[in-house]
């Protein structure tokens, strides 16, 4: 049996952890030759080796970085076929507007929303020359909802993920080309689960309003991103794929 993305080739931004590494597998799993780009150099080697794909230092801030990162990926595969550009921080002093200063709120917006830029004008000229090519682009539940616990440069981030995310979906739709935005529910990493052992009430306070009362595993997200990767979902563009447990739609959750 063939894998549902065989011999396609795949970046992955922040493929060390959480949603980005369980998608890392899964692209593997699939037949992908997978690219994973990241600052943690020790883990991105062995997870290279333990998918047999090809591990670049890169920084999704900087340019010169992202533009290495794409090309590297041409030059050892032939060609980029997925892009899943996912790297992305949630800072604690990014956190209401009365208490974040402009460097945290600066530092949130390169990290999350310039770096989607970077990389989509980066790969783009690539899947023009072969006219195909799935981007898809980690925005977040909070692009689509308020929070009264605010984290306001990281919501901001994600809705301008969001807008840029439809505006190429639509612009490069007649090229062969699609960008989806996967919009997560709070998922399950190393981060969330670290702020929430320490503390019950800020865990409980968030909870309650997931209708299926738990949070999403990074294995859940990465089946989501196979499916925007491949060709399953070829009508779909412009897209806010919400993966949320239902918390987008929900006003009264069950008890
Ligand atoms: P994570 O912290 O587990 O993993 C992020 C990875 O990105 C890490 O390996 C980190 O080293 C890497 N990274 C960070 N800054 C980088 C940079 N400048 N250059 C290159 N790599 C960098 O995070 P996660 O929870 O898996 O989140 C992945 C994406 O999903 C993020 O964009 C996040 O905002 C989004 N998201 C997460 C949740 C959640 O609840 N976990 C919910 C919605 C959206």
């Amino acid at each position: 049996m063939t894998g549902r993305i065989e011999g396609k080739v795949a970046v992955v931004t922040g493929g060390c952890s959480g949603i980005g590494l369980a998608t890392v597998r899964r692209f593997a799993q699939e037949g992908a030759k997978v690219v994973i780009a990241d600052l943690s150099d020790e883990q991105g080697a062995a997870i290279a080796e333990e998918v047999g794909g090809t591990y670049v230092h890169g920084n999704v801030a900087d340019k010169t970085d992202v533009d290495n990162l794409f090309k590297v990926a041409h030059e050892t595969y032939g060609r980029i076929d997925i892009a899943f550009n996912n790297a992305g921080i949630s800072p604690p002093d990014d956190d209401s507007i009365l208490d974040t200063d402009l460097e945290a709120w600066n530092r949130v917006q390169l990290v999350n929303l310039t770096s989607v830029y970077l990389c989509c004008k980066a790969v783009l000229p690539y899947m023009l020359e072969q006219k195909s090519g799935s981007i898809i682009n980690t925005a977040s539940f909070v692009a689509v909802m308020g929070a009264a616990t605010s984290q306001i440069s990281y919501s901001a981030s994600k809705g301008g993920v969001l807008t840029m995310t439809r505006e190429l979906g639509v612009q490069f739709a007649r090229e062969g080309i699609r960008v989806n935005a996967l919009c997560p529910g709070p998922v399950n990493t190393p981060l969330l689960k670290e702020l929430f052992a320490k503390d019950a009430e800020r865990a409980a306070r968030r909870l309650v309003h997931v209708p299926m009362g738990r949070f999403g595993e990074p294995e859940e997200m990465a089946n989501a991103v196979l499916f925007l990767a491949s060709d399953e979902s070829s009508f779909m563009t412009a897209s806010t794929f919400l993966v949320d447990g239902g918390i987008s739609g929900a006003y009264v959750t069950p008890l």
